[in-house]
C-alpha cells in the first residue's frame, strides 16, 4: 500500500497544470479502463491536450469482456470526435469567441491499444487473489497498468501520462496518484494529477453514457471482481 499522505486535492492539483498549460496544447497520454469512465474525462480534458488514450486493461475477464470494452472505448472516440468536427464546422465560434464569448475548443482525440494478456496481470496479483476489492490486489493491479502507461508515454514523447480510473467512487484516488507519479517518475514522464470524481465528474460520466448508449459492466473487470459482483447479488 502506497505511503499515506496528507490529505491531497488532486482535482486542485490538476487545475495547477491546466493554468501552467494554458499557452500550449500538450500531449497526454491517457490509460483508459473504459469508456463510459472515459467519458467526462475526455470532455473535460480534450479542451486543454491533444489526447490519445491507451487501452492496456490485461486484468478483464473474460476476453469476451474485453473485446467489448475495447470496442466501446474506440467507438467512444470515434463519436466523440465526429460530435467535436460538426460543431465545429456549424458553430460559428470565431464570431462567439471574438465578441468575448467562453468557446471550447476540442482537441482531436487518438487511440492506442496496448497488449491483451491475461497472464501479465496474474503474475502481478499473485498471491492477492482472495483480497477484497479496494485492497492491495488493486494497488498491484494499478500498478502494472499505470507503468505501462508510463512507460509507453515515455516511448512516444508525451507530455503528460494519467488515467480515467480516479473518476470511479470505489477507487482511491490517493493511491492512484501516488502509484501514477511513482511509475511516472521511474520512466522520467510528468504524471498529471486528478480527481475525475470530483466537480460532479461521476454523474457527468453516467449522463454521457446514456447519452452515447455506453455499454456500463456491473463489475471492475477481473475475475475476482466478477465473483465479488455475483456472490453480493
Ligand atoms: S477489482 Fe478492478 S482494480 Fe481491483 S484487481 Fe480487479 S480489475 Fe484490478
Amino acid at each position: 500500500m502506497p505511503q499515506q499522505q496528507n490529505k491531497i486535492n488532486y482535482q486542485k492539483e490538476l487545475e495547477k497544470v491546466l493554468d501552467k498549460e494554458k499557452e500550449r496544447v500538450p500531449t497526454l497520454l491517457l490509460h483508459s479502463c473504459c469508456a463510459p469512465c472515459s467519458s467526462y474525462v475526455l470532455e473535460y480534458l480534450a479542451q486543454y491536450f491533444s489526447i490519445t488514450v491507451f487501452y492496456y486493461n490485461p486484468n478483464i475477464y473474460p476476453e469476451a469482456e474485453y473485446e467489448k470494452r475495447v470496442e466501446e472505448q474506440q467507438r467512444l472516440i470515434r463519436e466523440m470526435n465526429a460530435k467535436n468536427q460538426l460543431a465545429l464546422c456549424t458553430d460559428d465560434r470565431q464570431e462567439k469567441k471574438a465578441s468575448g464569448q467562453n468557446i471550447k475548443e476540442y482537441h482531436e482525440i487518438r487511440f492506442l491499444a496496448g497488449r491483451f494478456d491475461p497472464q501479465e496481470f496474474y503474475h502481478a496479483v499473485k498471491g492477492l487473489e482472495k483480497i477484497p476489492e479496494g485492497g492491495e490486489r488493486c494497488h498491484a493491479c494499478f500498478r502494472l497498468r499505470l507503468a505501462e502507461a508510463a512507460k509507453i508515454a515515455k516511448e512516444g514523447n508525451y507530455d503528460y501520462v494519467t488515467t480515467t480510473l480516479t473518476i470511479s467512487p470505489l477507487k482511491n484516488a490517493e493511491a492512484l496518484n501516488v502509484i501514477g507519479r511513482e511509475a511516472a517518475d521511474a520512466c522520467g514522464v510528468a504524471w498529471l494529477p486528478s480527481d475525475f470524481k470530483k466537480k460532479n465528474g461521476y454523474r457527468r460520466s453516467v449522463e454521457l453514457s446514456a447519452e452515447y448508449g455506453l455499454y456500463r459492466q456491473d463489475y471492475c473487470g477481473c475475475v475476482f471482481s466478477k465473483q465479488e459482483r455475483e456472490a453480493s447479488k
